[in-house]
């Protein structure tokens, strides 16, 4: 293997955050000869810049070395003609990091490469595992996950995947080829929790989803090839068309000989809900069913279940956007922009000044009070998870003038952490996991606020509601969680973290940037 990758220094993101949740991770596979996998891989990864935008990497066959160039940033800030030009080959994966298990820094950065004797292979994971310490232990990889006379020098999950499926190959290579193959039959089995995975060795790229299909990944044909993609609008970009989505509980393998499907788990499908409410791009297609048509039926519901008289529907851009379109179509109170939002924030790894932080939620939204003053305003985002820029965005539209403000959240009150691999932090820091709707309500400081109920979020989806995890919403998990409150760092600081679950005390303060 060959790296052209240099280290960085870890930096973080400085500015605030919405009250959304944070992205899991885009994973991307191309399988082409005669194609620029490289690129395809790029603009496959730029699509999905949405699901993760702490790193970048890209590693690419060419059937005797594999090559992987991964740095922290955006896909754009990773990658250049001359970054992309040496990662020769026909086969390829990619990956966009949000970290959920393992800190924000380089060495945590995908795709994992992991030698095993003269052979390789690189990985790419999207989710997070529920029995990662059981597995861990079972290597000897706690704490800190250094294992002795090995190469892992990674704090995810996903490196610990890598460690159990290099375990796996036999000391002399198959006369098959079909090492990675064979060894991911053995260890897919033994993983719980959330994992959709992008492989490749020197020769095959496989997909790979969990038996509940927690995270979406799709199957696609290029000319002369094939393609994987966390989202249907990934293949949209780079002119692949849509063949179907890897089921739950299935690995899809790619190579000279075509495609072969093997099931390692009998199906259960929990796609992520908040993939239909928040994660996915508009443009995508889950389940068959389109994700922005999905959203507007998610608002046109919220207006029948929670109408209020008021002079302007108005979004908290972008997340807001589909709901609050279909809040004023069910409901004939004029759409209207009252919120100008700064569509690069948080795309950037440059700190505010103090100064500039003290301006809070400002770098990111900025009030039209031409079209707010004297309103009486329904605001529509699709969640809230902490609260502390949604309470910041309710003050800053008072002071723009607005005669009432009527909050309208386009999912149901977000009261328990995901340990599936989306990041929410600890129960505590949730808003609502201990508040009532009303108290929530005192503390926003907003004239109305009221949730959509789970069953007609379900029912705006168009798709039958075992079908999806809602975990987040109803704490009906579908695969037991572990019991270590903060499963993110697992791998770095095995350490009891005390989940007090005190909202009170962000009432006062606040959380901080998070959200
Ligand atoms: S707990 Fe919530 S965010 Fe996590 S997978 Fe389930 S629905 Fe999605």
């Amino acid at each position: 293997m060959e790296s052209s990758t240099t280290m960085c220094t870890p930096l973080k993101a400085g500015f605030p955050t919405a009250d959304t949740p944070k992205e899991e991770c885009g994973i991307f596979g191309v399988y082409g000869r005669g194609e620029d996998v490289a690129r395809i891989a790029f603009f496959g990864l730029f699509a999905l810049q949405h699901r993760g935008q702490e790193s970048a990497g890209i590693a690419v066959g060419d059937g005797t070395e594999i090559r992987v160039h991964k740095d922290m940033g955006l896909v754009t800030q990773v990658f250049d003609e001359r970054r992309l030009a040496p990662l020769d080959g026909h086969l390829a994966i990619g990956h966009n990091r949000y970290s959920t298990t393992g800190s924000s820094t380089w060495r945590n950065a995908q795709p994992v490469y992991r030698s095993v004797g003269d052979a390789g292979f690189a990985l790419g994971h999207n989710g997070n595992l529920t029995n990662t310490i059981e597995l861990a232990e079972g290597l000897g990889m706690l704490p800190g996950l250094e294992v002795p006379d090995t190469d892992v020098d990674s704090t995810t999950d996903s490196a610990l995947v890598a460690e159990l499926v290099a375990g796996q190959y036999s000391s002399e290579p198959r006369s098959d080829g079909r090492d990675l193959e064979v060894a991911l039959e053995a260890v897919l089995p033994r993983l719980e929790g959330g994992f959709s995975f992008v492989l490749m060795d020197d020769a095959r790229l496989i997909g790979v989803r969990d038996r509940h299909g927690f995270w979406p990944l799709v199957l696609g044909r290029v000319e002369g090839g094939w393609v994987l993609a966390s989202e249907t609008a990934a293949l949209d970009i780079i002119g692949a068309h849509f063949v179907r989505e890897v089921e739950p509980g299935e690995m899809v393998v790619i190579d000279a000989t075509g495609i072969r499907e093997h099931r390692f788990s009998d199906p259960d499908p929990k796609l992520c809900l908040f993939e239909f409410v928040y994660f996915a791009r508009p443009d995508t297609y889950l389940f068959g069913r389109s994700v922005h048509a999905a959203r507007q039926r998610m608002g046109e519901e919220l207006a029948r279940q929670a109408p209020v008289d008021a002079d302007m529907v108005m979004p908290i851009p972008e997340s807001g956007i589909p709901a609050a379109q279909g809040y004023a179509r069910a409901s004939g109170i004029p759409y209207g922009d009252g919120l100008v939002k700064n569509r690069y924030v948080g795309r950037t790894f440059i700190e505010p000044s103090e100064q500039l932080r003290a301006g809070g939620v400002r770098l990111k939204l900025n009030p039209l009070p031409e079209n707010i003053r004297g309103k009486r305003l329904v605001v529509v985002d699709d969640s809230i998870v902490r609260g502390t820029t949604t309470r910041q965005v309710v003050a800053m539209l008072r002071e723009a003038g607005a005669a009432e403000v009527h909050f309208r959240v386009s999912s149901p009150p977000y009261r328990w952490p995901c340990h599936y691999g989306m990041d929410t932090g600890r129960r505590s820091e949730l808003l609502a996991a201990d508040l009532s709707v009303g108290e929530i309500a005192d503390y926003l400081k907003v004239d109305s606020l009221a949730y959509l109920e789970l069953d007609r979020l379900v029912s705006a989806t168009d798709t039958p509601g075992s079908s999806f995890c809602t975990a987040c919403l109803s704490g009906d998990y579908p695969v037991p969680v572990p019991e270590l409150a903060d499963a993110k760092h697992v791998l770095e600081e095995r350490v009891e973290r005390p989940d007090t679950s005190t909202p009170a005390s962000f009432l006062d303060t606040g959380p901080g940037p998070g959200g």
